[in-house]
């Protein structure tokens, strides 16, 4: 019997198997999807996520598989300079940031759970989970083809449209739409030859009909990416997975905000022209609704990344967020099985359990609430601002933001932090 079992097998339940196991703990992972699943698009690490998956022993293997960056350009709409932004630092962070293809990250991931021999079982549906009948401490997790697996701990780590999470918190309420989306695509840079390149990329181009982020997302650079973020009205979530589907219905959405007679430079205009209507994708942003705790009252079943607290892209921290959890949440458990045999509960009550994860659970609330501020401001600037006043307002803030917060934009408690900090509040 394995002690843990991990719903989900994204970022956050791959990298929650990989410290478990470094930990001494046994875990097994059950996802949905198949095997052969892989995601379109890309995604921009942080050095807060970096550090993690370098702990993970992951690192290395992406390192130059994807564009390696520090400074991205923030600019207007027609390029004109604002500031730059520090999103990653060999120097002062120890990491650069990068933008990659996700299927690059989720497969060496992948790799490591197998180097890792930890069982991971696809296409299997989690249903429901059942607390056992005291005075047994263990959950069980039940799975749609009828089978029932029972462990110490289950840690729901199934994304957004979690099903664990309703054992968490039964009353929580459905994610909540923002109100924008994203639309990504790329193109390779000798398509975009006889393009006049003015732009120093990566840039952020914030423009009065949404932001256009251009970023190269291949090592060498000449793989070009964007990520439209634009103001859109809600859907259903069949009518989001159908407009998904219709390239050419998101291709006309991006023309519509970035061609003439917008004016956005010739780069932008070329990359809605040329990309491949394969490379386009959808992202609705989505939030997780908050809960209090993201540990069951029982102290059995806990949520991480998405699941628990999904958070829009906005601040480039989604990824990141899952994964602090998994390395943080390795400790606390190691902690547990450390401090007594959580296997044999009638060896005394469950209070180390219950103190721990909650220390856990505080740690990790107080850091995930102040990254999603961050990510709520960041939103607010990539929105439309139709109103011309408006739009230079935002400019101008921008602007003076950089002047006096320099590069960093007051964001080094984001990027540097690391996973052991939960160690000095574990007791
Ligand atoms: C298009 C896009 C671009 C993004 N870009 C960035 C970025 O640039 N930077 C960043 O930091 N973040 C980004 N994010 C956010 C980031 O990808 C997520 O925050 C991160 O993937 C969360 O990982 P997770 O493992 O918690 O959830 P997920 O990645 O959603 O994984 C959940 C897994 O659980 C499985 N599952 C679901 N339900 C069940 C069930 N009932 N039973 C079994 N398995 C189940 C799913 O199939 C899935 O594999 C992006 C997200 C998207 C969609």
């Amino acid at each position: 019997m394995v002690q843990v079992v991990i719903i989900g097998g994204g970022f956050a339940g791959m990298a929650a198997s990989i410290f478990l196991k470094k930990r001494g703990i046994s875990s097994a992972i059950y996802e949905l999807r198949d095997d052969s699943f892989t995601s379109a698009g890309n995604i921009a690490l942080a050095p807060n996520a970096l550090r993690v998956l370098d702990h993970a022993d992951v690192f290395e293997k992406i390192e130059r598989m994807g564009f390696n960056y520090e400074n991205i350009a923030f600019t207007s709409a027609d390029g004109s300079l604002l500031g730059h932004f520090l999103n990653g630092s060999q120097t002062k962070y120890n990491f650069a940031a990068i933008r990659i293809h996700r299927t690059i990250v989720r497969d060496a991931l992948r790799a490591q759970v197998r180097e890792h021999g930890i069982p991971t079982t696809y296409n299997t549906k989690c249903v429901e989970i059942v607390s056992e009948p005291a005075p047994s401490t263990k959950v069980t997790a039940v799975f749609q083809n009828g089978e029932r697996v029972t462990a110490d701990f289950v840690i729901g780590a199934d994304g957004i449209h979690s099903t664990v999470r309703s054992h968490v918190a039964p009353e929580s309420a459905a994610p909540n739409y923002s109100g924008m989306v994203g639309i990504m695509g790329y193109v390779t840079s000798g398509e975009l030859s006889g393009v006049e390149r003015t732009l120093e990329l990566p840039a952020m181009l914030f423009g009065d009909t949404g932001s256009f982020a251009i970023m190269p997302s291949s090592y060498d650079g000449t793989e070009v990416g964007y990520f439209a973020s634009i103001e859109l009205e809600d859907r259903s979530r069949a009518e989001w997975s159908t407009l998904g589907q219709d390239k050419q219905g998101l291709r006309k959405i991006l023309a519509e905000r970035f061609m003439p007679p917008h004016r956005y430079p010739e780069l932008v205009q070329a990359l809605v022209e040329m990309t491949p209507l394969e490379t386009l994708s959808l992202w609705p942003f989505f939030s997780a609704p908050t809960l209090d705790s993201w540990v069951s009252k029982s102290a059995r079943v806990i949520l991480i990344g998405d699941s628990a607290h999904a958070i829009p892209p906005t601040g480039g921290q989604g990824a990141a967020m899952a994964l602090e959890d998994a390395e943080t949440l390795s400790y606390a458990l190691a902690m547990i099985y450390g401090a007594r045999s959580v296997s044999k509960p009638e060896h005394g009550e469950d209070v180390d359990v219950n103190r721990i994860l909650a220390q856990w659970n505080d740690h990790r609330h107080a850091r995930v609430a102040k990254v999603l501020d961050f990510t709520s401001k960041n939103g607010k600037l990539r929105k439309s601002s139709p109103h011309l006043f408006e739009h230079i307002a935002k400019e101008w803030l921008m602007w003076a933001a950089f002047k006096w917060m320099g590069p960093e934009g007051g964001t080094q408690w984001m990027y540097e932090y690391a996973a052991e900090a939960v160690r000095s509040v574990l007791h």
